[in-house]
C-alpha cells in the first residue's frame, strides 16, 4: 500500500516547513491543472451536505465535471440542515484574545491531543476564510446593534468565536451552500442525483474510479464512472440506535469503502453530547439535542442531596423550589475557569458521575438541571428569547414543560463521530483516488471535537481544502481512462445485487428497527461513555450473535424493485452491525482514556502526582502518551475476522503534550 511508509508506518503526506507556513507553502507549491484540462476530468462527489455541497459547487466552479449523490430528495435536506448552535472562527471580532494559534490550540488540546497538528493549524487558518465565503453568499449571521457580525461562546474556549444565525446556523449554512450548488447545476458543472444511494465503491488498478447506486425510487442498480471518488457522506452516529443524528445517517458508504481496502481511523472516538433531551421511554426512536450555545447562559446543576433529587423524580419537589445553598453547580466547581462550558467528555461525564450518585432529577434518573433563572433575572426574558427562541419552543414542544419557568432537564446522548475514514493531509485515503470530507473522515478533532467545529471543518474541506489537493492526486492520472465498461463494474454490481436478492429473501420475523435497537443499547452499554476490557470484550462475544439473528430472521416487507424504505435501513444495519465490531475491536486495543473514549481501567486516582498536586482531579480520563500516541487506521481483512491495526504516529512538534485541566 503506497501509504505504508518504510518503517511500516502511515505516511500523512504532511508538508514540510514550519507548521505556520506549511499552508500556504503547500499552496505556493503545488500542482496545478491548466483550465482547459480541469474540463476533462469528472469528479463523483458522494453527499451533498455542507462538506460534499460546498465541494461540488467549488469543484464544478473551477471547471471539473461534476457527478453529485445524495440519499434525500433535495441536498437542502442534508444532516448538515440540523446544526444549530455556531461555526468557529479565529476572526477575534470581539478583540479578546483570540488569533489563529488560540483557535489551533484549543482544538488539539480539546481533542486531547489526539489529532494531527499540521490539519489543525490549517484548520485554523482557513476558519476565517469560511465566514467571509459564507457571508458573500448571503448567510444571515447574528450581528450586533451596530452591524458587526456576533459572537458566542463554546465549550473548551475561553474566547467568543462562534458566528451564528439563532438556533439554525446549519440550515442558513446549508441554503448559503445549496445555491451556490444549484447554480452550477443550472449551469450544467454538476449533475444531481438525489434519491441516490451508494452501495459500494469500484476499484480500477486499485484505484478509486467509481461507484455502484441504486435509484431508490426505482430500486435500479447502476454504476458511474470518474476520475476520483470524493465521499462525504456523514458520520455514524446512529449506530447506537438513539443519537441526535438525522434517521438516515449512516455508515454504509465509509463502510462499503472500508471493505475495498480504505482504512478506518479511531471509529471508537464518539462524542456524546451533554445537553441533550433525557430518554423517555422504551420505544423512541430519536433524541434531541438541546444546543450547546444554551450553556452560554444556562447553568447547569442538581441537588446536593439524593433525597431530595428523589423527591424531584417522584414529582414531590420541583427544581425552583431548591434553595441555591442546597444547589450544586458542579461543573462550575470542578472546573472554575471554563465553569459550564467545560469540553463535551468532561461535562457528559461529569453529569454521568453525578446522576450515578443518585443525584439526577428526571424519572429514569438519568437528568440534570440547564437552568436560566439567572440569566432571565440578569438579562429579561426577551434577551433570552432572542438567542434561543427556537430551541426554547422545541424544548417545550417536546416535553410539555416551560424552559423560561422551569429548568431544563438535559443528559447526554450520542452525537458526532470523529473517527471515519483515515485521510492524509490531502484529505485522500490510502486508496488513491478516493478522498474523504466532512465527518465521514477522521481528521482534525481527535478524541473529542470542541463545539461548532464540525461546520467549520465541513466547510473547510469542502470550499477551501479539496479544490487545493485534489490536483495532487489528478495531475498525475490521464482523464477520462475508466468508463463503467471495465469489469470491475460489473462485478461490483452484480455483488450489490446479490446482496440486495439475500436480504429480501430472508423473510424473517423481525423488523429491522428491532434488531438495530438491540445493537444500539449493546454498544451504548458497553462502548458508550464508560467502556472497560471486561464490557468490550462482551460486546465482542454478542455481535455476532445478533448479526446472525439479522440475516436469518429479519423481516423486510416488499420488493427490491421500487422504493422500499425497509430495504433501505435493512442495508444499512446490516453495516452497522459488522463495524460496531469495529469499534469494540479499537476501543479494546486503545487502553487509555483520551477525550470520547473512557476506559474505567485509566482514570486518575488519588494517588497521582497530578491528583495530589491539584492539576487534575481523580477520575478523570488518563492517557498513556508513551504508547498510544498515535491514530488507529483499522484495514478490513475479510467476514467475520479481526481487522488489522496501522499506525500513524502523532508527533507534537509546536504544542506540549500536557495533562488536559479545565481548572
Ligand atoms: C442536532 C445537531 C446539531 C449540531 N449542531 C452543530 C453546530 O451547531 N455546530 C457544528 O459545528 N456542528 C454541529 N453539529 C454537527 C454537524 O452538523 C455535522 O457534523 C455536519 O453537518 C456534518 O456535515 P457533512 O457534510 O459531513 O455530513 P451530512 O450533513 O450528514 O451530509 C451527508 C451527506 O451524505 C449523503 N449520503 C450519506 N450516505 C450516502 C450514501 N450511501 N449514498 C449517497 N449519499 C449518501 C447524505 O444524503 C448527505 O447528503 C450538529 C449535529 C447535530 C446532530
Amino acid at each position: 500500500m503506497e501509504t505504508i511508509g518504510s518503517n511500516g508506518t502511515l505516511d500523512a503526506a504532511i508538508p514540510p516547513g514550519p507548521l505556520t507556513e506549511k499552508w500556504t507553502q503547500f499552496k505556493s507549491r503545488a500542482p496545478l491543472i491548466n483550465p482547459a484540462n480541469k474540463r476533462k476530468f469528472s469528479v463523483i462527489v458522494v453527499g451533498s451536505g455542507l462538506a460534499g455541497g460546498a465541494a461540488a459547487a467549488t469543484l464544478s466552479e473551477l471547471g471539473y465535471q461534476v457527478k453529485c449523490f445524495c440519499y434525500q430528495d433535495s441536498p437542502r435536506r442534508a444532516h448538515s440542515i440540523a446544526a444549530q448552535g455556531g461555526i468557529n472562527a479565529a476572526k477575534n471580532y470581539q478583540n479578546d484574545g483570540d488569533s489563529v494559534w488560540r483557535l489551533f490550540y484549543d482544538t488539539v488540546k480539546g481533542g486531547d491531543f489526539r489529532s494531527r497538528e499540521a490539519n489543525v493549524y490549517r484548520l485554523a487558518e482557513v476558519s476565517a476564510n469560511i465566514i467571509d465565503q459564507c457571508v458573500a453568499q448571503g448567510v444571515p449571521f447574528a450581528r450586533e446593534y451596530g452591524g458587526l457580525l456576533a459572537n458566542r461562546s463554546f465549550g473548551g474556549a475561553q474566547v467568543s468565536r462562534t458566528f451564528y444565525a439563532a438556533g439554525q446556523t446549519g440550515q442558513q449554512l446549508l441554503i448559503g451552500c445549496y445555491q451556490a450548488l444549484e447554480k452550477e447545476i443550472q449551469k450544467g458543472g454538476v449533475t444531481m442525483y438525489p434519491r441516490t444511494e451508494m452501495l459500494d465503491l469500484v476499484l480500477v488498478d486499485g484505484h478509486a474510479k467509481g461507484i455502484v447506486v441504486r435509484d431508490l425510487q426505482t430500486g435500479e442498480v447502476s454504476s458511474h464512472a470518474a476520475d476520483c471518488v470524493i465521499l462525504a457522506t456523514g458520520g455514524y452516529g446512529n449506530v447506537f440506535y438513539l443519537s441526535t443524528n438525522a434517521m438516515g445517517c449512516n455508515v454504509m458508504a465509509a463502510y462499503r469503502a472500508h471493505k475495498r481496502g480504505a482504512f478506518f481511523a479511531n471509529p471508537c472516538y464518539t462524542q456524546i453530547h451533554p445537553t441533550c433531551i433525557p430518554v423517555s421511554g422504551d420505544y423512541q426512536s430519536k433524541l434531541t439535542l438541546m444546543s450547546e450555545s444554551l450553556r452560554n447562559d444556562g447553568r447547569i446543576w442538581v441537588p446536593k442531596s439524593p433525597e431530595t433529587a428523589e423527591k424531584i423524580r417522584k414529582g414531590e419537589l420541583s427544581g425552583n423550589d431548591v434553595p441555591e445553598d442546597e444547589r450544586d453547580y458542579y461543573l462550575e466547581r470542578k472546573y472554575p475557569s471554563f465553569g459550564n462550558l467545560a469540553p463535551r467528555d468532561i461535562s457528559s461525564r461529569s453529569a454521568k458521575e453525578v446522576c450515578d450518585e443518585g443525584c439526577g432529577v428526571s424519572s429514569t434518573g438519568l437528568g440534570v438541571f440547564l437552568d436560566f433563572r439567572d440569566s432571565i433575572e440578569r438579562l429579561g426574558e426577551d434577551a433570552i428569547r432572542a438567542r434561543y427562541g427556537n430551541l426554547f419552543q422545541m424544548y417545550e414542544k417536546i416535553t410539555g414543560s416551560n424552559p423560561y419557568k422551569n429548568p431544563m432537564m438535559i443528559y447526554p446522548a450520542v452525537h458526532y463521530t470523529m473517527g471515519g475514514l483515515w485521510v492524509d493531509y490531502n484529505l485522500m485515503s490510502n486508496v488513491p483516488g478516493l478522498h474523504v470530507l466532512g465527518e465521514a473522515n477522521f481528521s482534525d478533532h481527535g478524541a473529542n471535537r470542541l463545539g461548532a467545529s464540525a461546520l467549520m471543518q465541513g466547510l473547510a474541506d469542502g470550499y477551501f481544502v479539496i479544490p487545493a489537493t485534489l490536483p495532487v492526486y489528478l495531475s498525475k492520472e490521464t482523464p477520462g481512462t475508466v468508463t463503467t465498461d471495465a469489469p470491475e463494474f460489473r462485478a461490483a454490481e452484480e455483488e450489490v445485487k446479490n446482496r440486495i436478492d439475500q436480504l429480501i429473501a430472508i423473510g424473517g420475523n423481525r423488523p429491522v428497527d428491532h434488531i438495530h435497537r438491540e445493537l444500539g443499547l449493546l454498544v451504548w452499554d458497553k462502548c458508550g461513555m464508560a467502556r472497560s476490557e471486561e464490557g468490550l470484550k462482551e460486546a465482542l462475544e454478542k455481535i455476532p450473535a445478533i448479526r446472525e439473528e439479522f440475516w436469518n430472521n429479519v423481516r423486510i416487507p416488499g420488493r427490491a424493485s421500487g422504493m422500499n424504505m425497509e430495504l433501505e435501513k435493512a442495508g444499512r444495519v446490516a453495516d452497522f452491525i459488522d463495524f460496531a465490531e469495529l469499534m469494540c475491536h479499537d476501543a479494546l486495543d486503545r487502553a487509555e482514556s483520551c477525550g470520547g473514549h473512557f476506559r474505567v481501567e485509566h482514570q486518575y486516582t488519588g494517588e497521582d502526582p497530578e491528583v495530589q498536586s491539584g492539576h487534575t482531579g481523580e477520575g478523570e480520563a488518563k492517557r498513556r502518551d508513551d504508547e498510544f500516541c498515535y491514530v488507529s487506521a483499522w484495514e478490513y481483512t475479510g467476514p467475520g475476522e479481526r481487522p488489522a491495526l496501522q499506525k500513524e504516529p502523532l508527533e507534537y512538534e509546536n504544542v506540549e503534550l500536557s495533562v488536559r485541566s479545565y481548572k
